[in-house]
């Protein structure tokens, strides 16, 4: 399941345009249609080689209360954006939680109350987020790996399993190939329990049907059954499980 299409190409004959304050880049490439992206607070206009002036300007200005929705969404993102630092706010699963840094010689993460604590000594933002990713890591280890291969189990297919790998991947939650290989972000672990086990099924169900058909999210709905709630938490939330 994709996080973002970072799509990207070169920009040749490109520049930049304004309409009536809003600024935009245009990107022709050798493409068939005209496509809106918004990245890092810029629209991107991306069109054929032949496309026109007008034909450009029509098109921002027919997408333009498209264009100031997501020019603000961008912008709610990145001031919920999740930083690993003292009093800062976690989403843990589906609970906002204030980070405390604790001195203490032991190293651990507790959470206690609405506080995520993070203890160790001289801790400070790099030491933490060095401790969230190995807490993570575990808890993946310890949930996500055994659940996956019982469901596989369960479908039939656990002998299709050759790896089952966890990794911080700023695009993907999870994947599967064609040769049974599956990936899940361990950032996973921050969200509610029926949402990563919603990823779960994901990429296992994927062992059985190696596409996006009907068939497939018909096996993952005798699993799942509340599915689409689940890939709409993630549309919503999912901004505020990164860090970097
Ligand atoms: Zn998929």
């Amino acid at each position: 399941m994709s996080k973002h299409n970072m799509a990207s190409s070169n920009i040749i004959n490109g520049g930049s345009s304004s309409l009536k304050n809003l600024q935009y880049q245009v990107v022709k490439s050798n493409r068939k249609t005209l496509a809106l992206y918004i990245r890092q607070q810029i629209a991107i206009v991306r069109c054929p080689l032949r496309a026109s002036k007008a034909e450009i300007e029509e098109f921002v200005q027919k997408n333009q209360s498209w264009i100031q929705e997501r020019l603000a969404e961008e912008r709610t993102h990145e001031k919920q954006k999740l930083r690993i630092e003292d009093g800062k706010i976690i989403l843990f699963r589906a609970r906002e939680l204030s980070i405390l840094f604790r001195e203490g010689r032991k190293e651990r993460i507790l959470i206690n109350g609405n506080k995520l604590i993070i203890q160790n000594h001289k801790l400070n933002s790099h030491k933490a987020k060095i401790q969230i990713e190995k807490y993570l890591t575990q808890k993946a280890i310890e949930y996500i790996i055994p659940r996956a291969e019982a469901l596989a189990e369960y479908l039939g297919v656990r002998n299709k399993i050759t790896k089952i790998k966890l990794r911080k991947t700023k695009s993907k939650w999870g994947h599967c190939t064609s040769k049974g290989v599956i990936q899940y972000n361990w950032l996973i672990m921050l969200a509610p329990y029926s949402i990563i086990d919603y990823m779960i099924t994901h990429e296992v169900c994927h062992l059985l049907h190696m596409d996006h058909s009907r068939r497939y999210w018909d096996l993952v709905e005798s699993i799942c059954p509340k599915y689409l709630q689940y890939i709409e938490w993630l549309k919503k939330h999912e901004h505020r499980l990164w860090f970097d």
